[in-house]
């Protein structure tokens, strides 16, 4: 008789492919640290709705989270926000790279979605509303921590000054937005604070904890309730339909799961009721997504069933 299929063992057969892929994609380099990243690498970590976590590869290994953080920005500006914050970035998928301009002329300074670089600028522009900037990204890093479950979570400071010394895209597209009026802080002020939340390092263990939330349609792990029901459902939304940039409908195809993917490699998706999925392997594909991350959850969703338009269980197949 065939052995079960578990999910331990769906996860290591995936980090054996991953390990021998010969087409890794390439490290980000626009970011002088990231660039020494060791494309080799590949982590995975699964926190199922039980409360166990099932990992492999390079699960305990810190990347830096980059675009992932907008997701934990955005839950934040919610909370500060509401619904007014939908008047100054919109909700649509840009159809455009991670850092692009184009639309934001056309589009009066209003960033299609707050998954892209210009929409995340102008949540944390929210975020920093009635702080002084230390407390701003301070209350984001809390937050992290407190979702995972987790103290030692922490913003590695080379990563986010690499950043800025080489961010003039996202400087350019801060004093653009602020020419519309559409940022209320000195644009240093919103890119410095940016930059901080992109170079939070977490392993894949600690960002699949920190996921658990949206798994569990808004609740804490632990109990009570970080966000509503409602606000849990949008944020995935946006996931599915602008998490990975103009790759967006692509991997709403191939894998089915909302996910958010960030230019360290690492992509954080969730499948509602069930599962925080965290993958890493910091070799990007053209679009700035993670190659074998992309790869990963596709045999991931292939071997469990798991998506977003199946209700059926792991061990219902
Ligand atoms: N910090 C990166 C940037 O602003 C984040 C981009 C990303 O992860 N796609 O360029």
């Amino acid at each position: 008789m065939a052995a079960p299929v578990t999910l331990q063992g769906i996860i290591q057969d995936i980090v054996d492919e991953m390990r021998a892929a010969p087409d890794r994609g390439k490290v980000a380099t626009y970011i002088p640290s990231l660039a020494k990243v060791d494309p080799a690498r590949f982590g995975m970590a699964v926190y199922t709705v039980d409360g166990e976590c099932h990992a492999g590869g390079d699960d305990e290994v810190g990347f830096s989270i980059q675009s992932i953080s907008k997701v934990f920005s955005l839950t934040l500006a919610l909370g500060k926000a509401g619904d007014q914050l939908w008047e100054r970035v919109g909700r649509e998928p840009s159809g455009t790279a991670f850092n692009s301009i184009v639309q934001l002329e056309a589009e009066r300074g209003i960033p299609r979605n707050p998954f892209i670089n210009a929409g995340a600028i102008v949540v944390t522009d929210v975020n920093l509303a009635g702080h002084p900037p230390r407390e701003a990204i301070g209350e984001l890093v809390q937050l992290v921590r407190y979702l995972a479950e987790d103290e030692s979570i922490a913003i590695n400071e080379e990563v986010a000054r690499s950043e800025e010394r080489t961010g003039e895209r996202n400087r350019a597209l801060a004093h653009f937005m602020k020419s519309y009026g559409v940022l209320r802080h000195a644009p240093d002020l919103v890119l410095g604070t940016y930059f901080h939340a992109c170079a939070i390092e977490m392993t894949c263990r600690q960002l699949a904890a920190a996921g658990r939330y949206l798994m569990l349609d808004g609740r804490h792990p632990g109990g009570g309730r970080t966000i509503s029901s409602i606000r849990a459902r949008r944020i995935l939304s946006l996931m599915l339909t602008c998490g990975h940039y103009d790759a967006s409908g692509d991997i709403a195809f191939r894998v089915g799961i909302p996910a958010k993917s960030g230019v360290g490699g690492g992509i954080l998706a969730i499948v509602p009721g069930r599962a925080s999925i965290a993958v890493w392997s910091p070799g990007l594909n053209a679009n700035g997504n993670s190659q074998l991350g992309s790869l990963a959850l596709e045999r991931l969703a292939e071997a469990t069933g798991w998506s977003l338009f199946n209700p059926g269980r792991l061990s219902d197949r």
